[in-house]
């Protein structure tokens, strides 16, 4: 169901770049690099937990589907593949969805630890 204050509810399917029954894809507009993409079940809810069965394959099918795509068109070395979940994980738009943030080798100067970093006083572990 389509929440009337909702930024991705706004988003026209025409405007996506992959789509299948329940999920929709579409390039991040303050992309991280370039093909950064959003994958969002086409239903509003904030939580991936709340999805169906059928809805949650069909998101992650989507995204499986748009890290080849990403990968035909960038051809980077690797991805990071995220989920704010909740506003305490970092999450500030509240329809659910799965980033996918292609990286290249040298886009940092030491990408150890990639998504640990969302608390970067523990994420170095292989100091000791
Ligand atoms: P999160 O902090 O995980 O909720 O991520 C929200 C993401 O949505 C951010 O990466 C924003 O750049 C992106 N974003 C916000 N508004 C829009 C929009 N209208 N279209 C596409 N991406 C958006
Ligand atoms: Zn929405």
């Amino acid at each position: 169901m389509a929440n009337k204050i909702c930024p991705f509810c706004a988003i026209p399917e025409e405007e996506c770049s992959g789509l299948n029954e329940h999920a929709a894809a579409f390039r991040d507009e303050y992309p991280l690099a370039e093909g950064h993409t959003l994958v969002i079940p086409k239903r509003h809810v904030a939580s991936i937990f709340d999805l169906s069965n059928e809805e949650y394959r069909d998101l992650w099918e989507l995204t499986r589907a748009m890290r080849v795509e990403i990968s035909g068109e960038q051809n980077p070395a690797g991805f990071n593949i995220g989920i704010n979940d909740g506003a305490a994980a970092g999450q500030t738009v509240s329809h659910a969805h799965i980033h996918i943030i292609p990286r290249h080798d040298g886009d940092v100067p030491d990408p150890r630890g990639g998504i640990r970093w969302v608390l970067p006083e523990k994420a170095v572990y292989w100091a000791d």
